[in-house]
């Protein structure tokens, strides 16, 4: 996969080929803020066909942004103001307040961080032996890229 440039689909798990083809899409909770913070396939790129675009089509909002405009470091500073907007909406009922931060700091390191997409096909392998002694989440770049060698398709099997 290219870092930075290629992930997942949480739809169908097929690859999303360029942030072109990518889609980020949560679900905006009038009470409660932004929840289910999810990467998949652009309406117009998805295998799955046009109708199963989003889980979220029967949600009461549903909002979203092309990949586009979260990567690279002008995709940062939108990440980052999704953030700084927490409590400054209060009397808009605290729809923009990110409500699930872990889910958003995972969508930021998938979206923000090079190999750390591919790396995490290999999660529960790497936490097998918990090889660099420390969570997941916590690996540095060279050390994803480790994982990939060690757990990916091209690992010695020695
Ligand atoms: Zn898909």
């Amino acid at each position: 996969m290219k870092a930075l440039r290629q992930w997942l689909c949480d739809s169908c798990r097929e690859v999303i080929f360029s942030p072109e083809d990518a889609w980020v899409e949560w679900l905006g909770h009038r009470d409660g803020g932004r929840t289910g913070f999810r990467i998949c396939h652009h309406q117009l790129a998805t295998p799955e066909g046009f109708q199963s675009y989003s889980i979220f089509d029967a949600a009461s909002g549903r909002p979203n942004m092309h990949m586009n405009r979260l990567i690279g470091p002008n995709g940062l500073l939108r990440l980052m103001e999704m953030v700084e907007d927490q409590g400054s909406f209060s009397n808009s009922s605290g729809y923009r307040r990110v409500a699930n931060m872990k889910e958003f700091l995972e969508l930021m390191r998938r979206v923000q961080i090079p190999h750390y997409e591919e790396a995490r096909q290999y999660i529960a392998a790497y936490q097998e032996d918990n090889f660099f002694e420390k969570d997941f989440e916590r690996l540095q770049v060279q050390e994803l890229q480790a994982v990939i060698a060690r757990y990916g398709p091209d690992a010695s099997t020695e």
